[in-house]
Parts: structure tokens; sequence; C-alpha cells
């Protein structure tokens, strides 16, 4: 099997010599385990923090060992009573073409007539994020100014489109002009701002949020951030899901502190790890699947293909080469 394990830790945005390639012989299986072969490896920003030797919620990836993330692969040979060949599981893998699971560390798909990939992104845990974050802290009302930045990405497309089902006026912040035009066109955002071309993104804002913003899911943090926090009104709520624009930062954070306006608005600001509604994933998939089948959500994938890609598809998240889910087909 071709694997791949975490070099060196990167000391600002990951290049390819923090990765190596190398092959394995794999074992044969022992009663419980089953062989999987990868089928959709998916690539996400938080990984970049795995790589950094710090505490944090998930403990850092070791040195010369498989990087993980969530896999969706295929079971090949199983002496596991729950698995049979054929079937397809999700689980937080190694970077492994095949590999040897145990059946705890594994679920099946529950096939919901979406591709593969999909299990990955809007029905897996960027959808879950998206669906979640609103729920217990966006608590979005009707005709509130829903603001999103990230918002052509896995994550941002969807809490976009969920803002709109709920009746909101949606603003999405995302670094090109084809993404702006997406988000307008394909995923019903109302307006989009393009970071990188826009000078002035405080005055940029307020043009787009005539009556404030009430709600900000930010995914990148930083100073499009600082630009939102201007305009926010009071009982704004803050959803802190992802600081992007530090996570290859030496020394973090980069934005300023957002007490005086979290005071003078009275409002609120929270951060979250989607893995504390785990117990309610079931009901959040079934939600997005509802949403999906009534044609009310859409979600577009970026897929690279190939094993050998995946240092690069994963690189290529901090360049914004995707729109929607980053993920790497074996
Ligand atoms: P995305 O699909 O959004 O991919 C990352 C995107 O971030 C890129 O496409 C790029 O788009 C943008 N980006 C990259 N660098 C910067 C930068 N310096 N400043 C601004 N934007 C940048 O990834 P996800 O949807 O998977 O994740 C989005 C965020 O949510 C991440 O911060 C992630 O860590 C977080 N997250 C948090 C979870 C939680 O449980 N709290 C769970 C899942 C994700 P562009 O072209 O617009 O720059």
């Amino acid at each position: 099997t071709k694997v791949i394990l975490l070099n060196n830790r990167p000391e600002a945005t990951p290049e390819h010599s923090d990765f190596k390639f190398i092959e394995e012989t794999v074992p044969e299986i022992e009663t419980d385990q089953v062989l999987l072969k990868s089928l959709f490896v998916s690539v996400d920003p938080y990984l970049r923090g795995r790589m950094r030797d710090i505490k944090s919620y998930i403990p850092p990836f070791e040195l010369h060992q498989p990087i993980t993330s969530a896999i969706v692969a295929e079971v090949i040979e199983s002496k596991n009573d729950r698995y049979v060949k054929g079937d397809y599981v999700l689980g937080n893998l190694p970077w492994k073409t095949l590999l040897i699971a145990d059946g705890a560390s594994i679920q099946k798909v529950k096939k919901m007539d979406m591709p593969l990939s999909a299990y990955l992104g809007v029905l897996g845990m960027t959808g879950l994020t998206a669906y979640f974050g609103l729920e217990d802290i966006g608590k979005l009302k009707e005709g509130e100014t829903l603001v999103v930045s990230g918002a052509a990405g896995a994550v941002g497309s969807i809490v976009g489109q969920i803002g709109k089902i709920k009746g909101c006026r949606v603003v999405g912040i995302a670094g090109t002009d084809d993404k702006i035009n997406t988000l307008k066109k394909d995923f019903n955002f109302d307006e989009g701002i393009n970071y990188k071309t826009t000078d002035d993104m405080r005055k940029a804002l307020a043009q787009v949020c005539p009556d404030g913003i009430d709600v900000y899911w930010d995914n990148v943090g930083g100073a499009i951030s600082d630009a939102v926090l201007f305009h926010i009104n009071q009982f704004a709520r803050i959803i802190n899901c992802g600081a992007i624009a530090d996570y290859n930062e030496k020394e973090m954070p980069t934005s300023m502190s957002p007490q005086t306006f979290l005071i003078k608005n009275s409002a609120l600001m929270q951060g979250f790890i989607v893995s504390n509604y785990q117990k309610q994933f079931l009901e959040g998939i079934e939600q997005l699947a509802t949403w999906l089948q009534q044609g009310k959500l859409t979600h577009k994938e970026t897929i690279v293909e190939g094993f050998e890609h995946i240092p690069q598809a994963f690189i290529d998240l901090f360049n914004g080469t995707n729109t929607g889910k980053m993920v790497v087909k074996i």
C-alpha cells in the first residue's frame, strides 16, 4: 500500500517536503478486522492545526506517522460480522491506498442516492458544521442579515444557503470573482465581496449590508473579521467556526480583540467544534438530505484525482483553489 507520512511540522504554508510517500506491505487481517480500499479522501483546513505540536481539542499528528482524515472506503475483505465485501464505510483513517481497520473505527455509509464523496462534505463533517453552528449559535431569524466569510468553500457555501432557506439576507466573502458569481448564481447568496480585490472591506460591507449585520459566520478570522465587526448590530451572533487566515502564521491570532464591538452591541461570540453535536449527527444528515431532495440546497465539490495529489490538494486549500468541498478521488 502507498502511505503518506508527516515528514516535517510546517513552519508556514505547508510544502511538499512536509509529506513523505512510502510503500508498505499489508498484513493478513485478523478477527474483527476489515481490509479497506480508500475511495475518497477528505482534505481539511483543521489538519494544519494537527501538524503543530501544541495542545488542542485533538492531539497533534506524530512525526513520521501517517496523516489521518475522513475517508470513504470499500470493504475488500472482512473478518468482522458487521461488514461484508463491497460495503462502503466512513472513518477517520490513515492516508493509505489499502488499509486495515477494526470495526470500531468505521461506520457504514447510509446510502441516500448521493455520490459517495458527499459523505465527506454536505452529508458529512462540513455540512453538519454548517447546520449545527447555525442552529445552536446563529439562531437565524427571518429578515436578518447573515455575513459568511470563506463563503464559497465547503462549510461556507452550505451556511449561506441555509441562511436563504431561513429567509435571511446573505452576503458572502470569498477570494475570486468566479467564486462571487458562483455564490450568487448557484448558492442563492444576495451579494458577494471579493476580499482580494477590495481595498476597503469596511466600506464594501456597509454598501451591501445597509441594515447592519445580525449574524457573522466566521471561517477565516484575521483582517476580514475585523472589518465585519465594525458593522454588527445589537444582539448580533458571531460564530467562530474557523480562522484559516491564521493557520499558517507563527504567531496567532492576527486580528484585533473584539471586546469593544461585543460590549457595545450586547453581541454573542462563540466558538464550537462540530463533534460537540455528535449525538445529533443523524438528525442533521436527515435535514440536509431533505433540503437536497427538495432542491432547496445544492453542493459543489472540487475533486482532485490520484493518491499522489493529496498533499497538493491540502496545500491548495490555503490557495483557495477549491469551490465547495475539496476531495481527493483515489
Ligand atoms: P474550505 O472549503 O472553505 O476551504 C478553505 C477556503 O478558505 C479556501 O478555498 C479559500 O477560499 C479560503 N482561504 C484560504 N486562505 C485564506 C485566507 N488567508 N484568508 C481568507 N480566506 C482564506 O474549507 P472548509 O469549508 O472545510 O473549512 C472552512 C473553515 O471552517 C476552516 O477555517 C475550517 O478550519 C473550519 N471548520 C471548522 C469546523 C468546526 O468544527 N469548528 C469544522 C469544519 C471546518 P478563498 O478563495 O475565498 O480565499
